[in-house]
């Protein structure tokens, strides 16, 4: 007898931790930009598992990668050179031109791995006294789940009764507002970095003033402070570039990349820097016994080579165009208060009402055939996969139209 999707809810519900609360559909199978329900209905995925399906589900080329290089080799631990770590380490480094990689596995590692080469380089480069190095973070940072990363939010459903999270020497300022990181810097000689996101996206598609990313830039150097960009929602052509940060053409001291760095096929991510940073930690000092492996190197490349040999980063260009345009015209919808975008990352705010406004209008869209997930009560945010055609991008918005009509 085939199980249905009540089936597979009620498992998860009773054998899993209740620290999600999924939409009420079973994915069974995906392909591009579609995902078809343990019933077989098919949907769009507006969602892309939070960008990091940006090469669309089960691309052809990324699932060949992973065939041919699981049946060579798939784990060695860093105790010993494989012959695919170099390679990725010299693609990626060229490509996005710092001198150094750290691959980790999810992107909260390489958040946490940031975070100590930062403290390192301060010790070490900037002379900060020992134990006494300070980051600052921005209010609605969302970086991931970590006690380090609970313990920079002021969102209290990440950090409540998680604590104590003494002697993190962690500082939040709002974001995009550059007199209130100046004033920290200014207050205190022990910044070692300044860790954000380019565009906040958990926080609901937040996207910072033109020049925003510039004036960090100099404040970071003005200051002798690490710049550390989390790119890894925005980044690998979500917002119609490669990286956010070349909207404004800045180069952060640290990059960090997850998500798509491997189209969705495995978790990989990673952490960009120069020499005088990375070379702060030493053998022994930091490591991961699943990061670099060479299933995950080989698939980092193929899915970095798609996406610029299949123009996806174009076309989250272009067709952020389109989206831009058919946002703006939600606005008619009184309860549309605000739409954001950036490429092909975007969001619709809502007016607030009783209950969970943007949860309910999901529920609706999904039942329309399109899947999109809230952030907070009254965002939803839609970042469907870059390769995504006009048509279906139309047909997506003509959903959302229908379902604003209806209610
Ligand atoms: N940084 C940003 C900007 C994110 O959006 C996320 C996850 O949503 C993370 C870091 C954490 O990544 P992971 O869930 O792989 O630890």
């Amino acid at each position: 007898q085939v199980k249905n999707s009540q089936y597979f809810v009620e498992l998860e519900n009773q054998y899993g931790c209740h620290n999600y609360h999924p939409l009420p559909v079973v994915i069974a199978k995906g392909k591009g930009i579609y995902v078809w329900d343990q019933e077989g209905n098919k949907y769009m995925d507006f969602l892309a598992a939070y960008s990091a399906v940006n090469q669309g589900h089960c691309h052809e080329k990324i699932y060949q990668e992973l065939i041919k290089q699981a049946s060579q080799l798939t784990l060695t631990s860093r105790a010993f050179y494989n012959n695919k770590l170099g390679e990725a380490e010299k693609y990626i480094t060229q490509l996005f031109k710092y001198d150094k990689v750290l691959f980790m596995n999810s992107g909260v590692e390489a958040g946490e791995s940031a975070i100590k080469f930062a403290r390192r380089w301060a010790y070490n480069i900037k002379k900060v006294p020992e134990n006494q190095a300070r980051v600052l973070f921005a209010n609605g940072n969302f970086w991931g789940r970590t006690i380090a990363a609970c313990g920079s939010s002021d969102d209290p459903e990440r950090y409540q009764r998680f604590g104590p999270f003494g002697g993190l020497n962690f500082d939040l300022v709002d974001y995009n507002n550059i007199n209130a990181i100046e004033t920290k810097f200014k207050e205190n000689p022990n910044y070692a970095a300044i860790f954000f996101e380019a565009i906040q996206g958990e926080n609901g598609v937040i996207i910072p003033d033109s020049n925003y990313l510039k004036q960090v830039r100099s404040l970071c150097d003005k200051y002798n402070v690490l710049m550390i960009v989390d790119e890894i929602q925005t980044g690998l052509g979500r917002t119609g570039k490669m990286l956010a940060v070349e909207h404004e053409n800045v180069r952060p001291d640290m990059v960090l990349l997850g998500k798509a760095l491997s189209g969705g096929f495995y978790p990989i991510s990673a952490v960009l820097a120069d020499d005088q940073i990375m070379l702060q930690i030493k053998p022994g000092e930091h490591g991961s016994t699943y990061g670099g492996n060479p299933l995950a190197a080989s698939l980092c490349i193929k899915a970095l080579e798609v996406l610029k040999e299949e123009k996806m980063i174009e076309n989250a260009h272009n067709l952020g165009k389109v989206m831009e345009k058919r946002l703006n015209e939600l606005k008619k919808f009184n309860n549309v208060t605000q739409i954001r975008n950036r490429g092909l990352m975007g969001a619709i705010q809502f007016q607030d009402g009783k209950g969970d406004v943007a949860w309910n209008f999901c529920l609706q869209l999904a039942k329309q055939g399109l899947l999109c997930k809230p952030t907070h009560k009254t965002i939803m945010r839609l970042t469907p996969p870059l390769i995504i055609n006009e048509a279906e991008l139309n047909s997506a918005f003509d959903i959302i139209e229908n379902v604003l009509k209806s209610i």
